[in-house]
């Protein structure tokens, strides 16, 4: 699948549409959901051109997947959430239900956040 640069995380990065900034690095950009499902949920996503996961861990550097990695845990830390514990969740693709194509991990914490997935 290839990149869509006008979907909606791409205009954030270019500054076109606001967003509530959490943190912000050279690899990275954290802020809040729009619609939060949890007491915290918080989205970090890489500056790069990525669609997903998938295409995130084939191609980007080294040095852009060591310094997303290192946002996600900061943004936790720095959230407060890390030490009572959150979750860390990457959708990907249509049956992952990913609905934004540029890759993101969703930080959800705040309160026990109960089982993974919830059977249908
Ligand atoms: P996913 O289903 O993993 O692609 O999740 C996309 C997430 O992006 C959803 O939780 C949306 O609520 C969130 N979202 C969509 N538009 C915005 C926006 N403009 N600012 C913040 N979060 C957004």
């Amino acid at each position: 699948m290839a990149y869509d640069s006008e979907n909606i995380f791409a205009k954030i990065l270019r500054g076109e549409i606001p967003c509530d900034k959490v943190y912000e690095d050279d690899w990275s950009l954290a802020f809040n959901d729009i619609n939060p499902q949890a007491p915290i949920h918080t989205l970090v996503i890489p500056k790069g051109a990525y669609v997903s996961w998938d295409d995130f861990s084939e191609a980007a550097s080294a040095d852009e997947i060591t310094g997303f990695v290192r946002a996600v845990g900061h943004v936790a830390r720095e959230l407060g959430v890390a030490e009572a514990g959150y979750r860390a969740l990457v959708n990907i693709g249509a049956n992952g239900g990913q609905e934004v194509p540029h890759m993101h991990v969703h930080i959800f914490g705040g309160k026990a956040l109960g089982p993974m997935i919830t059977k249908t």
